[in-house]
């Protein structure tokens, strides 16, 4: 059974934890390691430790950042099948989802944030002839870095990554349900040529360890990407001591189908979108609209499409692995039965799955649809975050709208249609960070990524996101003779 480690000041340990959980494969319930919990006088040392480390990695040129996070992100690709696997066993997606999209997605957020900052422009303001402003952005200092199980070192590495790239040290922690890869990570750091303290990894749960590292007044920002529920006890405990915070939280993401759109490609681009990783991702859409005149054609084609994805051991070729305990799998089913009891009618799945063999004691859910619930419904306005999707029928464009703002989330929504000016218009309508038109998670690390409501304050992603991890000082220099 492997014992895990935490990273503080360059050292691998567990510092001799008195407290230890243990850690599942939700494939088949076995357990596969053990967690060390991070006392506070830990977490005090590793933000202390990022804190001496700061003076010398802020002072670096970018350039010479740069070449370190470039060696990490090579390290993560030379790793890439070993760190798929453990991404696999940690939280039951299949194991070619996390070596297709996890892992190199990992390598290239490192990639991407270090050829960033040896492009940033500071802005400098003429206000007339004689006055000059211009404005420079210091890293903060140290910052904690706070992540969800659901996609571990994809969403770890999106925030680690610009914190440092531009001169930050981080204290992370990753979700205590998966944090195999997190310590894969922190195994690489040395190799890479990362000085102690400037990257520190804790373990444990998100109360206590969690709510120390947010509190702690050394920590000078918290990016912090998980439930609404837990975004609005971070957002508080930041607002006592006036610590900016970027929250990531949670969605209930519309996917909006018009008639006129490519029906048979809509069809398999939202089945993919609904399902992937287990309908586990912030971003996945989990309510249906679709224009009355195509309904019952789409519906029969996107049922018959979803009963034959394959749920099963993730080391296998599978479209569905392991939701990612028992736990959410009674949460999720406690969710179909509410929906049959408010009316709703089920067209595919609604039931756990048992799969023969090595993964009997697995957690696994069937793909399942649902029809017949109002846009008000408790299932259609509470996020599932498992393979549950709702169908709805609108009439109008302006009908479609309406449902799909309504709800207190606006993280992300699809638009399905064949008209340009219709895509346009209902795009500016959407109370959602992110709308997509005709794909769905097609990615561009420079975009704003975030979203509205009750799913975050703030945004990741290209600029948006050094301009978090920094803080401007305006000078304004008056260099005429005449007295002021
Ligand atoms: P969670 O809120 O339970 O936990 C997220 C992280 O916060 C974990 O590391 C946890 O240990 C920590 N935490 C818990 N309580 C804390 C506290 N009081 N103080 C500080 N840290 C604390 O979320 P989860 O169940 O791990 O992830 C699922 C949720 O994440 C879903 O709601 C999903 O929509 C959301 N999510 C959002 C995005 C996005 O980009 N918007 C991306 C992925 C997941």
């Amino acid at each position: 059974m492997e014992r895990l480690v935490h990273l503080v000041d360059g050292e691998l340990s567990d510092f001799q934890a008195s407290r230890w959980l243990a850690i599942e494969d939700p494939a088949t319930g076995a357990q596969v390691a053990q967690l060390p919990q991070a006392s506070y006088t830990l977490v005090n040392k590793a933000v202390q430790s990022a804190k001496a480390a700061f003076p010398g990695w802020s002072s670096r040129s970018a350039e010479q950042r740069a070449v370190v996070l470039r060696r990490l992100a090579d390290l993560i690709d030379s790793h890439a099948d070993t760190l798929a696997r453990y991404e696999s066993l940690d939280t039951g997606k299949p194991l070619q989802l996390a070596r297709r999209v996890d892992i190199p997605r990992a390598a290239q957020n490192f990639r991407f944030f270090a050829d960033a900052i040896t492009q940033v422009a500071s802005e400098s303001h003429q206000t007339s002839a004689e006055v000059i402003n211009y404005t420079v952005r210091a890293p903060l200092g140290v910052v904690a870095c706070i992540s969800p199980w659901n996609l571990p070192l994809y969403l770890l590495t999106w925030k680690i990554a610009p914190a440092l790239a531009i001169g930050n040290c981080v204290v992370a922690k990753p979700s205590e349900v998966t944090p195999l890869t997190a310590t894969y990570l922190a195994r690489l750091c040395a190799q890479a040529g990362l000085p102690p303290g400037v990257l520190n990894v804790l373990h444990g749960p998100g109360d206590p360890v969690g709510a120390a590292l947010c509190e702690h007044p050394d920590i000078q920002a918290i990016s912090f990407t998980g439930g609404t529920a837990t975004g609005a006890q971070v957002a508080s405990a930041a607002a006592k001591q006036f610590k900016k915070v970027s929250l990531e939280l949670g969605g209930k993401n519309p996917a909006v189908v018009f008639a006129d759109c490519d029906l048979p490609k809509t069809v398999s681009a939202l089945v993919r979108a609904c399902f992937a990783n287990q309908g586990q991702i912030c971003l996945c859409p989990s309510r249906l609209l679709i224009e009355k005149g195509v309904y019952q054609a789409f519906k029969e084609m996107f049922v018959a499409q979803v009963q034959a994805l394959r749920v099963g051991d993730p080391q296998t070729q599978v479209d569905l692995g392991a939701v990612v305990s028992g736990v959410h799998q009674q949460r999720i089913l406690a969710f179909v039965t509410q929906a049959r009891e408010s009316g709703g009618r089920l067209l595919a799945g609604g039931n756990a799955v048992r799969v023969a063999g090595r993964c009997e004691r697995g957690y696994f859910v069937a793909p399942t649809v649902i029809e017949g619930l109002s846009g008000d419904d408790p299932v259609n306005q509470t996020e599932i975050f498992g393979p549950v999707v709702t169908m709805m029928p609108f009439d109008t464009e302006a009908e479609a709208v309406s449902l799909a703002n309504a709800s207190r989330y606006g993280l992300a929504s699809t638009i399905w249609t064949g008209q340009l000016s219709r895509a346009h218009r209902v795009a500016q309508r959407l109370e959602t960070g992110i709308v997509w038109v005709n794909c769905w998670m097609l990615r561009d690390l420079r975009t704003p990524f975030g979203g509205m409501k009750a799913s975050g304050v703030g945004r990741e992603g290209g600029q948006e996101v050094l301009r978090f991890f920094t803080e401007p000082k305006n000078v304004c220099i008056h260099f005429g003779d005449a007295d002021i």
